[in-house]
């Protein structure tokens, strides 16, 4: 079985569940939190592609962290009126990150989860400011942090009484200059071992290029992540920033039908007592064979059309024809 490979360590210490709206992270389902870097004038229709996308929760950053000043820094205040109208229309929670203890005081009762950033993640007073909002804390792994750091750091919030964090892994920085920065999937197993709290990934600030996007979000998943964080956007190169790591929502899409997918088949099912979720478990193993077969009807459906047109192939164990040797049939489209 699949699931034998990652629940020795996935199972212990026993898993912490934390809800963003009723979103849970770190239960068996691997939720996406999606959207465009920065909340934009289009936000609203933005949210609604997300939506229909799959997203579970929406990325919604009105303050933006920029390199540069003179680089976009987010609508500000301004924004928070199209994240309430986003958040009431699509039903769909929203994370949003602030950069100060001021932002944090404007944003409580508005978002339903705060994103501290890479940048922030040892600014200690806003930590502080995190857990007594008593919100759920997505808490970034800083480009430079050892995991000692990033749990220390996430002790901050722990320390104040809250207990809804989740780990985010985006990338840390090495000498490889090809990718914004290197997704370090290694985080997933070893702070399974160190910490009872959910870790999630951002493939997009690890990759910086669209295309790299669905392949660290789907690695991720298979070493056991508890969810993705996602930078899409509808007309992804218009961004008003990161536009080269946005995915489009039909990539969206394909990257959330293959993580349901996948998910089912990693992720240990020993030990679920609730019969609802028993039922959830089912439903995904259903999901996950239904696409299965699916692609058994593609393969079927190519080995067909192959021996049509180049008479009799290669006979291949299990498939309702033959095959030449060279037919290759991908388990899940992400074109
Ligand atoms: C972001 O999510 O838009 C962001 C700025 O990410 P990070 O803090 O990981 O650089
Ligand atoms: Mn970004």
């Amino acid at each position: 079985m699949l699931t034998d490979l990652l629940s020795p360590t996935s199972l212990s210490p026993a898993r912490r569940r934390v809800a963003i709206g009723g979103v849970v992270f770190g239960g068996l389902a691997v939720p996406v939190i999606a959207g465009p870097c920065a909340v934009e004038p289009d936000y609203v229709q933005h949210a609604l592609a997300m939506r229909a996308a799959g997203a579970s929760v929406l990325r919604g950053s009105v303050f933006k962290p920029r390199t540069r000043p003179d680089s976009f820094q987010g609508l500000g205040e301004s924004g928070l009126a199209l994240l309430d109208t986003a958040r009431s229309v699509t039903k769909t929670p929203v994370l949003v990150e602030p950069l100060s203890t001021e932002h944090l005081t404007g944003l409580i009762g508005r978002v339903d989860a705060l994103m501290i950033g890479a940048r922030s993640m040892q600014n200690t007073p806003l930590l502080r400011a995190a857990g007594r909002s008593g919100l759920p804390v997505v808490l970034k792994r800083g480009m430079a942090a050892t995991y000692e750091e990033w749990l220390a750091a996430a002790d901050y919030v722990l320390a104040e009484g809250n207990e809804h964090v989740i780990l985010c892994e985006r990338g840390i920085r090495t000498f490889e200059t090809a990718t914004r920065n290197t997704l370090d999937i290694s985080a997933i197993p070893v702070l399974r071992e160190r910490t009872a709290l959910p870790v999630i990934v951002d493939p997009s600030h690890a990759a910086g290029r669209r295309e790299w996007v669905p392949a660290l979000a789907l690695a991720a998943v298979a070493a056991g992540a508890d969810g993705l964080l996602i930078e899409a956007h509808p007309v992804p190169e218009a961004s008003w920033s990161d536009a080269a790591q946005a995915i489009a929502p039909h990539t969206l899409a394909a990257v959330v039908a293959a993580v349901g997918v996948l998910a089912p088949l990693l992720r240990a099912t020993e030990g679920v007592a609730d019969s609802a979720e028993q039922g959830r478990v089912v439903d995904a193993l259903d999901l996950a064979v239904g696409a299965l077969l699916e692609s058994r009807a593609g393969a079927v459906e190519s080995v067909r059309q192959a021996n049509g047109r180049t008479g009799p192939g290669v006979r291949v164990h299990g498939l309702d024809g033959e095959v030449p040797v060279s037919s290759a049939v991908p388990a899940v489209g992400l074109a």
